[in-house]
């Protein structure tokens, strides 16, 4: 047993799931963030979970050559970012690395290519979510969560928002106060600002501000939208959304604009795009481009192909590749997203594709019940991966090929195990790094029938 507050010594044996260095006093297990593999570390311990005792870094004694200084004086306790201890090579050789470690573990003989990075891999991300708390001296801060909690930690800039998007963060701090808009305060479940969405359209340069609120009228609306588009003319809509349940769900159902059109607009891969609040849309502009065009060429389309676009958000994969293919058909669960793309393929002038709101196993059923065929079905889920009822619909389906894209290599591994058993194999697993400085990865994999 160990105690709060002990100073305990270890080898680095591995890297969990979830980013965490793992070593052993004795029998127990210590888990300590920021960390290499083989590294010799002391650390303090916090806490006991479940997994394990939780403790803090104090001491690395043998570096790991690709350790660098974090630049940025939040990482410790930020949940954002967990790289920033690694230099780039080391960043993908880390992702990389725990690829090949998943596919062994699951018996996919997959052959892990080299991790797509990026050039510059800061202020990637085009959508903000930022929490709001008072300090000690009832002044207002601006923050996110601390990792597995939901404490607020403050910030002033992030390494990985666009620099205007932190600079709007901080002038809605600033009228908070001028304003006297309360942030709300989770436990006593008071006050008025929950958070700010903020949408940055990379191309476009225009940037959208969701207002989430715990009660349905704003007082000194009007002055506070006044005073932030008088500030930043990129600003080019702004959207009070009403959030009064329970939850740690961000936004709630209830949407009303104040300012603009009520969505942004933002070009990828050549074509337009308007995106609501409420719609998914990658948060990585330069890296969706790449992902994108690796499915694409994986794929060497022929232009006969009807190709089952699920999971499909906006439309944006399927748009990208329609020029190439005979038909595509979206199918989403999200009803404004549906919207939006079925606005956007209008606005492109794509004739070729049609989108369905449904639930995309539920589709599949109906699609296999009526004996529909789609030469290539793209598959592009939650973190939650897919489930049996699509992946036992599509093999019955006996598409040509399966593009399998994740941001969530743990769920997909397992689902690709399911199909594996139906015939469905691939040669290789492409990680994009859509995540840099985080812990996350997206896959792609391309899955064909394999004579049994
Ligand atoms: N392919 C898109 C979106 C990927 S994110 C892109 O590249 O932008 C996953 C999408 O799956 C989200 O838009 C989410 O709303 C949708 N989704 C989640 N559960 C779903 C379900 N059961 N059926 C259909 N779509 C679902």
């Amino acid at each position: 047993m160990l105690k709060e507050k002990q100073i305990v010594k270890g080898n680095i044996q591995f890297i969990d799931e979830d980013g965490n260095g793992v070593f052993y006093v004795g029998k127990d297990k210590v888990l300590v963030r920021h960390v290499f593999e083989k590294e010799q570390v002391q650390a303090r311990i916090q806490k006991r979970i479940q997994k394990g005792y939780v403790a803090e870094l104090i001491r690395v004694d043998q570096k790991h050559p690709g350790r660098i200084k974090p630049a940025c004086p939040i990482f410790e306790k930020c949940g954002s970012c967990h790289l920033l201890h690694m230099d780039a090579k080391a960043q993908s050789d880390f992702k990389k690395n725990q690829l090949i470690k998943l596919c062994k573990d699951a018996k996919l003989p997959l052959q892990v290519k080299d991790i797509l990075t990026m050039e510059e891999p800061y202020h990637y991300r085009n959508k903000m979510i930022i929490g709001f708390q008072k300090d000690r001296n009832r002044h207002i801060q601006a923050g996110f969560y601390e990792e597995f909690s939901h404490k607020i930690i403050p910030y002033k800039r992030c390494l990985l928002h666009p620099e205007i998007c932190d600079e709007i963060v901080e002038e809605i701090v600033s009228l908070m106060e001028k304003l006297r808009i309360e942030p709300y305060e989770e436990d006593k479940r008071r006050g008025l600002l929950r958070h700010v969405l903020l949408r940055y359209g990379k191309q476009s340069g225009k940037i959208m501000v969701v207002l989430v609120i715990n009660q349905n009228v704003f007082p000194a609306r009007k002055n506070f939208v006044n005073a932030l588009l008088h500030k930043f003319p990129n600003i080019t809509t702004i959207v009070q959304n009403v959030n009064t349940r329970k939850t740690s769900v961000v936004l709630g159902d209830q949407e009303r604009v104040l300012y603009g059109k009520g969505y942004i607009e933002d070009t990828l891969c050549g074509l337009k795009y308007r995106i609501s609040s409420k719609s998914f849309y990658q948060i990585n502009h330069e890296q969706t481009q790449v992902l994108y065009q690796t499915g694409i060429d994986m794929l060497e389309l022929t232009g006969n192909e009807k190709v089952l676009d699920a999971y499909c958000g906006i439309g944006t994969i399927g748009m990208s590749m329609a020029h190439k293919v005979k038909q595509v058909i979206g199918v989403e669960i999200n009803k404004d997203a549906v919207n939006d793309a079925i606005v956007n393929a209008k606005i492109n002038d794509v004739k070729n594709i049609r989108f369905i709101c449904d639930d995309a196993s539920a589709y599949m059923k109906k699609a296999q019940q009526r004996k529909e065929r789609f030469d290539v079905v793209i598959m592009d889920p939650p973190r939650s991966g897919s489930n049996e009822q699509f992946l036992s619909a599509l093999v019955n389906m006996k598409p040509k090929q399966i593009l399998y894209i994740s941001c969530n290599p743990i769920t997909q591994v397992r689902d690709m195990q399911y199909l594996k058993r139906f015939g469905y194999v691939g040669d290789a697993m492409q990680g994009v790094d859509m995540f840099p400085n985080t812990n996350h990865v997206e896959t792609i994999c391309l899955l064909s029938k394999k004579a049994q």
